[in-house]
C-alpha cells in the first residue's frame, strides 16, 4: 500500500543552444494508493518527463519523489517498484511473447523458474494472449504486441504502472475497446497508476483525477467533472471540453461586464464574487449556449448562423454576433434542432453556466 508523492518536482534540461530549458516546474501531486491519474496539457508541457522522472529514467533537479514512506528519486530504475509502458511498447522482436515477458523478471528477480512461468501464465490469461505466447512480436497485430507489454508490466507485480500514450498506436476503434479494457484491468489489480495522453476523451473517462500541465506547471489536479465544471483557470477552461469554452474578453462596470459584442448583466451574487476586480473573461460552454427564437430575456443576444457541423445526436454551431471573425462563438445544440447557414437567431447564455476569470492572472472567480 504505497501514496506516490511528487513534491515540488523540478527539470531542468540544459541545452547548447537554447541554454537552461524548465521541463518540469515544481510539480506537486499526491497520488493515492491505487489511484488512476491521467497527465494532459498541450506537447512539450513536460507529461514524459514527469513521467520519466517517476520512472528513474531521468534524474531529478531538485525535489522529492516518494512511494509511501520511501524517497525513491535517487534510487536506481530497477530498484524502485514501479513498471512503464511505452507507446512504442518496446518489445524484443526474436524473443517469444512468454520470452519478452519473462526477461525482466530473470534479470531483475530471484524468482524461481517456476515462479516466473506462473506470473507469465496469469498475466496471459488475464490479458487474454495464453494462445500466442509462443509467437515473435513481429507475428501479432498492434493491439496484441500491446497487451504483451502490458503483460510485462504486470509479471513484475509493481506498486506503480507508469504508461505513456500507451494506446497512441492503435486505431481509433481498438483504442476505444483497449481503453475500457486497461480500465478494468486497473481496477481488477488496484495498482497505482500515471497515465500520460494527448486524448481527452481517454483522460475523461478513464482517470479518478486528471493532472493538467502546461509549461511544466501544474494548473490543476482534480477530478474529470471538476475540471470541466470548476476549472482554476482560463488554461484549464480552454483546454478541457470539446468544442473548447468561448471567450469574451470584458471590462467590468458596476454590474455590468461590457464586452466588443454585448452587455452581461450580472447578478448581485456574482457582482460580489468578483470583488473590485475590472478586467475579467466570460467564459460559456458551447453546450451551454442556447440557441432561442427571439431575444427575449436579458441575457439573449441576436446572433448569425455561420456553420453548422452536423455530428449525429448533436450539431456544432458556429456563429457570430455581426458577421465579423473576432465575434465568433460555439453552440453545441441537439442534432434535432433544425438550424442553417446565415439564419438569424438568438443565443441565451444562462447567468448559472457562465464562468467568470480574472483576465490579468488567469484565474477562476467563479
Ligand atoms: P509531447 O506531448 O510532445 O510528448 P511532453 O508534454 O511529453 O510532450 P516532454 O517530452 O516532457 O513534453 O518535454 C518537456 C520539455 O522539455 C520540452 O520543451 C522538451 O523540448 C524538453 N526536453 C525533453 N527532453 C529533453 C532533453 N533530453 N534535452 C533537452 N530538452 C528536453
Amino acid at each position: 500500500m504505497a501514496n506516490l508523492t511528487l513534491d515540488d518536482v523540478t527539470k531542468v534540461f540544459h541545452d547548447d543552444d537554447e541554454g537552461e530549458i524548465v521541463a518540469v516546474d515544481e510539480v506537486s501531486v499526491d497520488i493515492q494508493d491505487g489511484e488512476f491519474l491521467c497527465v494532459v496539457g498541450p506537447s512539450g508541457c513536460g507529461k514524459s518527463t514527469t513521467l520519466r522522472m517517476i520512472a528513474g529514467l531521468e534524474d531529478i533537479t531538485s525535489g522529492e519523489i516518494r512511494l509511501g514512506n520511501d524517497i525513491i528519486n535517487d534510487q536506481p530504475p530497477a530498484q524502485r517498484n514501479v513498471a512503464m509502458v511505452f507507446q512504442s511498447y518496446a518489445l524484443y522482436p526474436h524473443m517469444t511473447v512468454r520470452e519478452n515477458m519473462a526477461f525482466g523478471l530473470e534479470q531483475s528477480t530471484k524468482l524461481s523458474d517456476d515462479e516466473i512461468d506462473e506470473r507469465v501464465t496469469d498475466a496471459t490469461q488475464l490479458l487474454g494472449i495464453h494462445d500466442l505466447i509462443d509467437r515473435k512480436p513481429g507475428e501479432l497485430s498492434g493491439g496484441q504486441q500491446q497487451r504483451v507489454a502490458l503483460g510485462r508490466a504486470i509479471v513484475r507485480d509493481p506498486e506503480v504502472f507508469l504508461m505513456d500514450e500507451p494506446l497512441a498506436n492503435l486505431d481509433a476503434k481498438l483504442r476505444s475497446e483497449m481503453r475500457t479494457e486497461l480500465q478494468h484491468l486497473q481496477e481488477d489489480l488496484d495498482v497505482t497508476t500515471v497515465y500520460v495522453t494527448h486524448d481527452q476523451t481517454e483522460a475523461m473517462t478513464m482517470s479518478d483525477r486528471i493532472a493538467i500541465l502546461n509549461d511544466g506547471r501544474l494548473q490543476q489536479a482534480a477530478t474529470p467533472l471538476e475540471c470541466y465544471h470548476e476549472p482554476n483557470n482560463l488554461f484549464v477552461a480552454g483546454f478541457i471540453g470539446e468544442p473548447s469554452m468561448n471567450f469574451f474578453e470584458a471590462d467590468r462596470r458596476g454590474s455590468t461586464l461590457v464586452t466588443d459584442h454585448f452587455e452581461y448583466e450580472l447578478s448581485e451574487r456574482t457582482v460580489d464574487e468578483l470583488g473590485d476586480r475590472t478586467d475579467v473573461t466570460l467564459g460559456v460552454r458551447p453546450e451551454d449556449v442556447e440557441v432561442v427564437e427571439t431575444a427575449s430575456g436579458r441575457h439573449d443576444y441576436d446572433a448569425v448562423v455561420d456553420v453548422v457541423e452536423p455530428r449525429g445526436n448533436e450539431n456544432t454551431v458556429h456563429l457570430t454576433f455581426d458577421g465579423s471573425e473576432e465575434s465568433h462563438f460555439i453552440a453545441t445544440v441537439d442534432g434535432m434542432r433544425d438550424v442553417e447557414g446565415g439564419e438569424r437567431v438568438a443565443v441565451r447564455f444562462p447567468e448559472e453556466a457562465i464562468h467568470v476569470f480574472d483576465s490579468r492572472s488567469g484565474e477562476a472567480v467563479r
